[in-house]
This record gives structure tokens, sequence and C-alpha cells, in this order.
């Protein structure tokens, strides 16, 4: 596939302020990519500048193989839909619409009928003749969705596009959000600080960490294999914990953890024998006494549980006193009155094939 976009060494800085720190890019054309980081990282500012609101201080920008790092929003093929809508609260839903449409000189009757198509795929068929005031929060973002649609540009950017929304209208809207993406066949570029959001919706999902990248990958790459760190507990949790390597051979990397030992498969052993070595909560579970002939355990202490309705969270503290979450779910008819409680002295056992290992200072 051809790349849509290209940034080329891309860097913004607000006097000594780093915004973005030469960023490279490349996103192909239909693909659904998500900028996510915590906030202040630089996603906004990188998502602006692919929009042409703001100048990068270095780099370029390369759209369908056209240099337009110098050329003004309306010049580039590209939409963007804001935070907060931005719709005019004097217009109705249609002429909200249409109004870009009119600002290119395109009749009446064709933009009144390409506001209602756009409508149409935002599933608000017959609200052309409303109010924005007349509308809940969801509806309106829809009439910004469309909105931005309306001009079929190649390229869709979203800076957090369902923050505003509650809970449940807002997994609502990211599936809907998907399937016009995949409707549409253009490029959508979202920002998201939820990294749930940005597993769920995303093709593609580029992990930033103070104007940098920290990881590029699809939701299943940065979930099974965190670059570092920062990604593994940005991404979904992590228990981490700093350990030695004691043996590397064929049947896997041996490391020791405040006095006990696991066995990893992972394929990326560090070069030091200074490691943390990471397993997620889910990826571990609790052995019962007829489980003894099971090796790649760690012995604790249970000091708190936490119900989450569909799963529970045990929290156990290890022999050195590090803390270690595991994530049991709850299936119909397990009652957590089963699972191990405050007090309780236990064994988890963790498969070799789930634990990852990270260099010191990665
Ligand atoms: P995010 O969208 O990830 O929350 P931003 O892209 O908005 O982050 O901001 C990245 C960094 O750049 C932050 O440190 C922010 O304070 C700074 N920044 C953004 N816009 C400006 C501006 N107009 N002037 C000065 N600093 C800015
Ligand atoms: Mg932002």
């Amino acid at each position: 596939m051809p790349a849509i976009i290209e940034l080329r060494q891309i860097s913004k800085h607000y006097g000594s302020v780093i915004g973005i720190e030469h960023v490279e890019l490349s996103v192909e054309d239909g693909e659904f990519l998500t900028l996510l980081g915590p906030s202040g990282c630089g996603k906004s500012t990188l998502l602006r500048m692919i929009g042409g609101f703001e100048e990068p201080t270095t780099g370029q920008i390369i759209l369908s193989g056209q240099d337009v790092t110098d050329l003004p929003p309306q010049k580039r093929n590209v939409n963007m839909m804001f935070q907060d809508y931005a719709l005019f609260p004097h217009m109705t839903v249609g002429q909200n619409i249409a109004y870009g449409l009119k600002m290119r000189g395109i009749g009446k009757v064709e933009a009144r009928q390409k506001a209602e198509g756009a409508l149409d795929l935002v599933s608000m068929p017959d609200k052309i003749d409303q109010m924005p005031h007349q509308m809940s929060g969801g509806q309106r973002q829809r009439v910004a969705l469309a909105r931005a649609i309306v001009r079929e540009p190649k390229v869709l950017l979203l800076d957090e596009p369902l923050s505003a929304l509650d809970a449940n209208l807002r997994e609502q809207m990211q599936i809907e959000l998907k399937h016009i993406h995949d409707k549409l066949g253009i490029t959508f570029i979202m920002v998201t600080h939820d990294q749930t959001e940005a597993l769920v919706m995303s093709d593609r999902v580029i992990v930033m960490e103070s104007g940098l990248i920290a990881q590029d990958g699809t939701p299943e790459d940065l979930y099974e294999r965190p670059a570092t760190p920062y990604v593994a507990n940005f991404i979904g949790t992590t228990n981490l914990l700093p350990g030695q390597i004691t043996a590397r051979n064929e049947v896997g990397t041996r490391v020791e953890i405040g006095g006990q030992s696991l066995l990893t498969h992972y394929e990326k052993v560090p070069a030091q024998d200074s490691v943390q070595v990471g397993t997620r909560p889910e990826k571990a579970r609790f052995l019962s006494g007829e489980d003894a002939e099971e090796d790649n355990t760690l012995l604790g202490c249970v000091v708190e549980c936490i119900y989450h309705g569909n799963s529970l969270r045990t929290t156990v503290r290890l022999n050195d006193e590090q803390n270690f979450h595991v994530d049991a779910m709850l299936p119909m008819g397990m009652a957590r009155a089963a699972s191990p409680k405050p007090g309780d002295e236990v064994r988890i056992a963790v498969d070799p094939d789930n634990i990852l290992m990270f260099e010191i200072g990665s």
C-alpha cells in the first residue's frame, strides 16, 4: 500500500519547550492510525501539524507525494474534527454540514444532498433541520463528524473525538466510528489518551512519550510485545519486578527475582544480567495443592482483593516485599468466595511464554 502521509524528521519547539522531537512516520492509505499517550506528550501538536494548523520547527510533511509543509489547512486534502465540535449555534444541522461546501462554491441543492448523505452515514437521517442546541452531546458529535466527512477528505484527523461522551455512549461510538471508517475507506488519524479506545479502534497505534515515538505497532504488538516498561504500563497493567538473569540456554532464560526463580521463553533476551521482568496480571494464576508439579511459580501472601464485577484483582506480596497483581475472570457461577483471601499464603504460576524481559533503563 502506498503511503498517504510521510512525516520526515518533524520537530516542534515552543521556545525551550519540546512539543515534538524528530518524528518519522509513514501512514498508509486507508489506515486507522491512533496517536496514544498521556496528556502533554505531543499528540495534538503532531495532529495539528498534519492538518496545517501548526507549522513544524523543522522537518517535512508529505501528503500523497506532495510536500505540503508550507500549505495552509484548506489547501491540504485533510480535514479535522475538533475536540469541542465547534458547531455554529445559529445554524441548522444541515447548514452546519453544508457550510464548507458553500465556501467552495457548491450549489444549494447539491450541498443539501451531500449533507443528507453524510447524515445517513452517521445514522442521523432525520435531523437535517434541527438546531444544535436541540441535540444531545452524542448527536452533536455525529453532526461534527458528518461536517468533517462531507467534503470527502483523503485524511480525517480526530482529536479525542469521544472524550466528551459518557462511558456507554463512548463504547458504542468507538465501534460506530470504526464502521464509518471502513465504509468511507479513507485514512483516519485519531488522538486519544485512552489505551482501550486505541486498542479497540485502530489498525496501528503510535505510543508517544515526551514528544517521541515510544513504539509503533498493531494493538497486538503493543500488548503482547511492549518495547519498554513505559509502554507495558501505559497499555494495560504489567507487574514489573527487578531480576537477575542466572542462565541463558535453549530451554529459555532463567531469572532470579527476590530469591525466587522463573523461566521465560521471551525471545528478546537483554545483554546485561540486571533486567526488569514483566507479567500481565491476567496471565498469572493461583495454584492449589494438587498442582504440586508446576514449577514456574512465585510464593507470596495475599494483601488485597478488589472486585471488578467480571474479574477479581488480587494483590500478593512476594517474599521480597514486592507486590504482584493477579486478575481472575469471574464467569457465571464462579463466586469470588472461591478465590484466595487476604492473609492466605499462595503460589502464583506464570507460563514461561507469558513473561517479558526489559533492559534496565529502557
Ligand atoms: P497532548 O495533546 O499529547 O496532550 P500537546 O500536543 O497539546 O499534548 O502538547 C505537547 C507539549 O507542547 C506540552 O508540553 C504542551 O505544554 C506544549 N505546547 C503545546 N502547545 C503549545 C503552545 N501553543 N505554546 C507553548 N507550548 C505548547
Ligand atoms: Mg491533546
